[in-house]
């Protein structure tokens, strides 16, 4: 009788799970299927085929990337905008990952949102989120590269015995080079070539201070010192000192970059900027958004020493000398420009320029070239998830 029992329950559970239970959008299955394998690998077994699942796109409101419904069968809707969005973009993959697994985190392993920091100030979880923002920040995190691991390891609960390395980066910038590696060290060597003013901005040189206007009301100029090589190969330190003398708004972002140009347009580049709020942005141009905003305790309307530093595969950020950041390179490096970034009527002062390059070609001698505008594609919509 117990066997009996046994079967009829097994049937009536069975048969409430139909076929049309699962319906999952086919652009959307594959992000399914690597979370679950994801699971597996940690030990869980989800079968949303059997348990039924409907994933689909909409046109969702109020700058929403995803929302779960829990609902029998569980429901999770993408907003087609935001997905369009990523496309072509480097991290195209690690995004749509991202937003799938937060959604699946919401549905599959029942997590809500957790909203808290690292000390650096990186969310902690894949999970954060919710239609209110915290202190200004995005929902943004670095799904990818030396973090992508760990963030997997907390969405499946998997209990992390030390915080990672990534969290409290430590760097002495100039280790590794000597003195005779600092191929640049003055601004006033350099500052006249190329450079004088337009009607769009202005740039003049005393005692090694460059200032620099930018007088459109929304154009953000990238100024930058050429000839210097950039590459996968060579380690380099780059450092300049800017200081805030005019920022209107509390969001305007000043701060240095790297890269590549062809003509009057920046190619490939890595950038690091600040606001006045102290909120830090790092990210390159070829990925959607930034990768990461942290909040720091340094301002752009003060004097700021900027710095960046590549060694071997790892990019490593610097605020007044103190490493704030840390991020593995993923996409192609590659240029000779080092330059600095001023977004409309903002005017700054850049002074003490440090490069230190490993690689001879940094003996040339850099020039300061036009200023060249700069997409703001850099800037990210408020997605909430
Ligand atoms: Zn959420």
């Amino acid at each position: 009788m117990k066997i009996v029992c046994f079967i009829l329950c097994l049937f009536l559970v069975s048969s409430c799970v139909r076929e049309s239970d699962y319906e999952v959008n086919t652009s959307l299955e594959p992000y399914l299927n690597t979370f679950v394998e994801e699971a597996q690998k940690r030990g869980f077994d989800y079968s949303p085929m059997v348990e039924g699942l409907v994933m689909e796109f909409a046109d969702l409101e109020d700058s929403k990337a995803g929302i779960c419904y829990h609902e029998n069968p569980l429901r999770i809707e993408i907003d087609q905008e935001y997905w369009n969005n990523l496309a072509g973009y480097a991290n195209e993959q690690d995004l749509k990952k991202e937003l799938i697994y937060h959604e699946l985190g919401h549905g599959l392993i029942d997590r809500r949102h957790e909203n808290s920091l690292f000390p650096n100030s990186e969310w902690r979880s894949i999970m954060c989120g919710g239609d209110v923002g915290v202190e200004n920040r995005s929902w943004n995190i670095n799904f990818r590269s030396i973090r992508q691991q760990y963030y997997l390891d907390e969405l499946f609960l998997v209990e992390g015995s030390e915080l990672p390395y990534w969290v409290s980066p430590s760097f002495e910038p100039k280790t590794g080079f000597s003195e005779a590696d600092q191929t640049i060290n003055t601004i006033s060597s350099h500052v006249y070539v190329g450079h004088g003013n337009s009607y769009e901005w202005e740039g003049s040189c005393v005692d090694e201070k460059y200032t620099v206007k930018n007088n459109s009301v929304d154009k953000r100029f990238a100024f930058a010192f050429q000839n210097i090589e950039v590459s996968n190969k060579q380690d380099f330190y780059y450092e300049v000192k800017i200081h805030g003398v005019s920022i209107p708004k509390q969001t305007n972002k000043v701060g240095i970059y790297f890269g590549k140009s062809i003509g009057a347009t920046l190619q490939n580049y890595h950038y690091f900027l600040l606001d006045c709020r102290g909120i830090a942005y790092i990210g390159n141009n070829v990925s959607y958004g930034w990768y990461t905003d942290l909040q720091t305790d340094v301002y752009a309307l003060n004097s700021v020493t900027f710095g960046i530093r590549k060694k071997d595969k790892k990019l490593y950020y610097y605020l007044n000398g103190k490493c704030v950041y840390c991020d593995e390179i993923t996409v192609d490096l590659g240029g000779d420009l080092f330059g600095f970034q001023l977004p409309p009527g903002c005017m700054i002062n850049v002074s003490d320029l440090k490069i230190y390059g490993s690689s001879e070609s940094n003996n040339r001698l850099a020039k300061v070239i036009e200023p060249i505008e700069v997409d703001d594609s850099m800037i990210c919509p408020k997605w909430t998830k």
